[in-house]
């Protein structure tokens, strides 16, 4: 510590590294094959990646608007439109952040802080909890637990955990991890919620177009009273196979969109403007390629749940998404985080322990999630050396 004492913010101890960062940095050590952090081994659509060299190469290369270029402003609000009947005012009511995490962030921190209290259901994306620390405010979980063979919460353990000092609600569907699409009543359930107790809902959307068997995603903001209650968010990098990219929006009535940009102008400023431009392209003209990347990870799913299931695992079919969550007792192992960090020496294979998405740790002690958004020899080969795993 040289004599200084520690330098971190109290309220950031106890967040150390992200789960995603140490188990990527487990696979590079070890040569093992990742199916921890979510990224595609593939790329996204050519023209695409055209579109961004294209920006580059015609000079779109200074500061673009705070609130994002106008093409992509109006893409989003084209597709909230065509594909949800949500109308948006590109000018007024839609933004771009640095990706989701960004959007999120910048929402959290923008309406809510020291003493409201912010409900996740859990397991929760890790950036969640980390934001809603650094806004000064207080999360209260409420666990999705397996019934049926998917997760989902029971709608009176979320009614108790919403307090007079309750002030947002943070809804992933389709959710990551437990890849659980919510139907429509399981939404119903929520934007009650948030009516009664006059609360925003901030909506993490970035697996839209990634459902399976039919589910259906539907963005809360289209149930009845809550399009002027909520901030949806989503981003390029998942639809568009482009996590690098780090390029997503915001849309919801435009008094949040300025409380969200009143956050997001002193963190980042602007959104890096050649990304901006190709997301706006693959936006209007990509959507096919996209249902391609849908079909293919249905089959994808289905391969690496098949090779899961004969290795021993019990697995829960994800609606949505590109992760399978896993029941690790059948193979003899309680703690998904002791075997994370033993599978590279046992298997060569990485996967994420889901216990560190939980409050309840209990809840979560014994799943690991695989990502299966991997070339199909890639997943097969995982599959093969987790075999002799029991
Ligand atoms: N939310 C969820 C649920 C995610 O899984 C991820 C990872 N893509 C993100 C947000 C982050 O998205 P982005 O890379 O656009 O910041
Ligand atoms: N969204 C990715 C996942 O869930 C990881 C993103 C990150 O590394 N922060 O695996």
């Amino acid at each position: 510590m040289d004599g200084v004492g520690e330098p971190l913010v109290s309220r950031m101890q106890g967040f150390g590294t992200t789960i995603f960062a140490e188990m990527s940095a487990l696979a590079a050590s070890t040569g093992s094959i990742n199916l921890g952090q979510g990224f595609p081994d593939t790329d996204g659509p050519p023209a695409m990646l055209d579109a961004a060299v294209a920006a580059i190469r015609s000079g779109g290369n200074q500061y673009p608007p705070g609130p994002g270029v106008p093409e992509l402003r109006a893409a989003v609000a084209a597709q909230r439109l065509e594909r949800y009947g949500l109308e948006y005012d590109p000018a007024a009511e839609v933004f771009v952040t640095v990706g989701a995490t960004e959007g999120v962030a910048a929402s959290v921190l923008a309406l809510a802080g020291p003493g409201d209290e912010v409900i996740v259901f859990e397991p929760y994306y890790d950036s969640y909890a980390a934001t809603i620390a650094l806004a000064g405010a207080e999360r209260r979980a409420v666990t999705l637990r397996p019934s049926g063979g998917r997760f989902t919460f029971d709608p009176d353990e979320l009614r108790a955990a919403v307090g007079p000092r309750t002030r947002l609600i943070l809804v992933n569907s389709p959710h990551n991890p437990a890849g659980t699409v919510f139907t429509r009543a399981e939404l119903e359930a929520i934007a009650a919620v948030c009516r009664e107790h006059d609360l925003v809902a901030v909506t993490d959307e970035v697996y839209e177009y990634l459902t399976f068997d039919g589910a259906e995603h539907i963005p809360l903001a289209t149930l009845d009273g809550m399009r002027e209650r909520t901030v949806s968010v989503s981003s390029a990098g998942k639809t568009f196979s482009v996590t690098g990219w780090k390029t997503g929006w915001v849309t919801a009535p435009a008094a949040h969109i300025r409380a969200v940009q009143t956050v997001k102008q002193f963190v980042t400023y602007a959104v890096s403007a050649p990304y901006q431009r190709a997301a706006a392209y693959a936006l209007r003209n990509e959507l096919a390629w996209v249902e391609d990347l849908r079909a293919s990870l249905e089959g994808k799913r289905d391969r690496l749940i098949t090779g899961l299931e004969a290795a021993g695992f019990e697995t829960f079919r994800p609606q949505g998404t590109y992760f399978v969550q896993a029941d690790i007792r059948p193979l003899g192992f309680t703690d998904g985080m002791e075997l994370a960090r033993a599978l590279p020496g046992k298997a060569g294979v990485v996967a994420v322990p889901t216990q560190v998405f939980y409050d309840d740790a209990e809840a979560g002690a014994h799943f690991v999630r695989f990502a299966f958004c991997k070339k199909d020899d890639v997943i097969d080969e995982a599959v093969e050396r987790l075999r002799h795993l029991g």
